[in-house]
């Protein structure tokens, strides 16, 4: 029981690396339910990016970023609503100005209590995380496209791109450094997550979340700090992009040939498994295939 019992997902934040000057990321350490979290310092403020899951994590993150802070002012900003990206939040209240697109804060008020229920069915170690966990709203929020914030000798632009893995997804961009966060629309090494979970959350648009990713390469950033997984190049966009793509259309010639979503993910998804071996998190193909059959 306890050998296939996943570790509890607490940041670690020792794992701290600066990736370029100023631009900080707690590492993941390859640990479910763990998300990179970024901390980018100007000469004013400093913009943390995502929070870990529950208070004791948000503790953590706010610890680290205060001390990278030195004394200037904090803004907190999420890469979407899921759990382990922002249900840390409540500590910054107060502490930082949490600021999120629109589309992401009315995503999180729709579903961030049941994703809290969800996740809290998760094991023991996902329960005692989100213990105390508090769902709080952003102090601003902006419409449209994009905004762009003013760190102080340094400028910060947030984009959002409508439905792709949530409705609300956040791309962080550092153009200064040629960093780009861009949460789960990148995993590295782990497949791809698909939030399929009709009929409670269906919002997912793979075609679009494609899209994003080569728009997202077309911007040549030197450094992709994925939602979970290593810090790398374009090629880490390249390799999810790839995979939906790759997915989507075998799927679809599945459907084609008359075979049941059951039927697909019995046959393909070890295919799929065996073609990344070194990918993490091969549950998520399942999800994937599901997504795919039901919207081919
Ligand atoms: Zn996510």
């Amino acid at each position: 029981m306890t050998d296939t019992m996943p570790p509890p997902p607490n940041v670690d934040p020792h794992a701290l690396v600066e990736i370029a000057p100023g631009v900080h990321v707690i590492r993941d350490r390859r640990v479910p339910l763990v998300p990179n979290i970024g901390i980018v310092v100007g000469e004013e403020a400093a913009l943390v990016v995502d929070t870990g899951m529950g208070p004791e994590n948000g503790r953590k993150v706010l610890d680290v970023a205060r001390r990278l802070a030195q004394g200037k002012r904090l803004i907190l900003t999420l890469t979407h609503f899921h759990p382990e990206h922002g249900f840390g939040a409540q500590v910054f209240k107060g502490e930082a100005a949490i600021l999120y697109n629109a589309a992401q804060r009315d995503e999180f008020a729709a579903k961030g209590q049941a994703y809290l229920g969800m996740f809290r069915t998760f094991g023991p170690g996902v329960a005692a995380a989100l213990e105390g966990t508090e769902l709080v709203m952003p102090d601003e929020v902006y419409d449209g496209a994009s905004t762009t914030i003013d760190l102080g000798g340094r400028r910060v632009e947030l984009s959002t791109y409508g439905l792709a893995h949530t409705r609300g997804d956040q791309v962080v961009s550092v153009p200064d450094a040629g960093v780009l966060f861009a949460g789960d629309l990148a995993e590295e090494r782990i497949f791809p997550i698909f939030p399929w979970f009709p009929p409670d959350d269906a919002d997912l648009d793979a075609a679009n979340w494609a899209t994003v990713l080569a728009a997202l390469e077309a911007r040549k950033p030197k450094i992709v700090v994925p939602g979970h997984g290593s810090p790398g190049g374009p090629e880490v966009l390249a390799a999810v992009r790839r995979y939906i793509l790759d997915l989507k259309s075998r799927v679809a010639a599945e459907v084609k040939a008359g075979k049941t979503a059951d039927a697909i993910v019995a046959s393909l998804a070890p295919k799929i498994r065996a073609e990344h071996p070194d990918w993490d998190a091969p549950e998520w193909v399942d999800f994937a295939i599901r997504y795919f059959s039901a919207t081919a």
